[in-house]
């Protein structure tokens, strides 16, 4: 687009504020995505702001309403979960949240898996149910209680692919088919599986949910959420979204995208190792148990080789002998694996959840859902699978 006016006609004053809009900006065929941190773009006339806000034309308008590099990585998402639509916001509590709103109204409920991140439960507990959207905290591995927990007000099933902590994994397709026969919306948050492992919709889930934190964006640097799933669903999910404002940052949008491309790579190299150190740990006297999808023991092994692909995560939950003052121990003396409380990034990293996500829940509550003082959460990033051994097996030496 030319500049409408001649720079050199313009007084100093008013040339600090504009010079340089002259220079080409976002049509530059620059290989790598500019970042487009604007807060709105212009229009040159009444027609083509109307045309852009009726979706005629393509464009944008205001950031809250999206922009470029929202955009972008909302195609790569809804191209990865083989989704007609996606919709990226700032955060994944922001993305569970907006996915509430938009499809809840008061006095609807939501049958959730008590084997759920803490943030999210807080977020059910705290803040919707005061609205009149009760959540009805269930064992979804028991179909038993699902059907008592159910009532006709039920809108939403909501669960995660892999649990976190304990790393249980849904039946994402049996679950489909009891929400779908029963009118309400199976929404899964698929962040610890990640599209490169498990594509939800594909085996009949309405919405995907991501904290693009994690895995997506892989390197604990950007914070975002993502939600996928039909074009209908996406649509109320981004007018509730303009409504409600977690809007996303270029910027992190840019990382979050950057992050993105090397992520069937990093899922890869995470997965072997998890895999390769869950056994590892599970032969090691100072550690009593661990869970891991890929291993036998696991009580849902079974279906985690038939629902997840190349791979079985790269998150990894065990138990040391000697309760939290043992944990305490093995965090003072790990030396390259830090402690961490977030995940999926590429550097490995231990969480203790019992302190930190899980720490508003009552004593009961947290024994009930295996949240244990002695549980501690590997995150297994990318590195070589010999050195984080030593140091574990090093640490775990020591609270023996
Ligand atoms: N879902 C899961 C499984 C998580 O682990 C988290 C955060 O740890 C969230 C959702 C919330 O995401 P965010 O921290 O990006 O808001």
């Amino acid at each position: 687009m030319p500049p409408r006016f001649e720079r050199t006609s313009l007084q100093f004053d008013t040339r600090v504020v504009r010079a340089g809009e002259e220079a080409p900006l976002s049509r530059t065929h620059a290989h790598a995505p500019p970042i487009h941190q604007t807060t709105a773009w212009e229009f040159e006339t009444l027609a083509e702001v109307d045309a852009v806000w009726e979706g005629k034309a393509p464009g944008y308008i205001y950031r809250r309403y999206g922009g470029p590099n929202q955009a972008a990585l909302e195609a790569a998402i809804a191209s990865l979960e083989d989704a007609p639509d996606a919709l990226a916001l700032a955060s994944g509590l922001g993305a569970t949240l907006t996915a509430v709103l938009a499809h809840l109204r008061p006095g609807d409920q939501i049958v959730a898996t008590a084997h759920i991140y803490g943030g999210t439960q807080r977020l059910f507990v705290e803040r919707l149910a005061p609205l009149g959207i009760e959540t009805r905290f269930v064992n979804i591995f028991d179909p038993a209680e699902l059907d008592r927990a159910w009532s006709p007000q039920v809108r939403a099933v909501w669960v995660e692919t892999m649990t976190n902590p304990t790393l249980r994994v849904a039946d994402v397709p049996a679950l489909a088919a009891i929400a779908r026969e029963r009118g309400a919306l199976l929404i899964v948050d698929n962040t610890f599986a990640t599209p490169v492992l498990c594509r939800p919709l594909g085996h009949g889930a309405h919405l995907v949910l991501h904290s693009a934190t994690k895995y997506l964006g892989g390197h604990d640097d950007a914070m975002g959420g993502v939600l996928a799933g039909a074009t209908d669903l996406i649509t109320a999910c981004r007018t509730a979204a303009v409504d409600l404002g977690p809007t996303l940052a270029p910027f992190e949008a840019w990382l979050l995208l950057r992050g993105l491309r090397t992520l069937a790579l990093r899922m890869q190299r995470a997965c072997a190792n998890a895999l390769a150190l869950a056994q590892r740990l599970a032969n090691h006297p100072a550690v009593a148990t661990v869970h891991y999808p890929g291993l036998a023991s696991h009580p849902e092994h079974a279906l985690a080789a038939r629902l997840l692909q190349g791979g079985f995560g790269a998150m990894v939950s065990f138990t040391v002998r000697g309760g939290q003052r043992a944990v305490s121990q093995l965090i003072e003396t790990l030396r390259l694996i830090p402690f961490l409380p977030t995940l999926g990034g590429l550097t490995s990293s231990v969480m203790h959840p019992a302190t930190t996500s899980h720490r508003h829940l009552s004593d009961g509550e947290r024994e009930r859902l295996g949240v244990t003082a002695g549980l501690l959460r590997l995150s297994v990033g990318i590195e070589d699978l010999d050195d984080l051994w030593r140091d574990l097996d090093r640490a775990l030496s020591v609270v023996q």
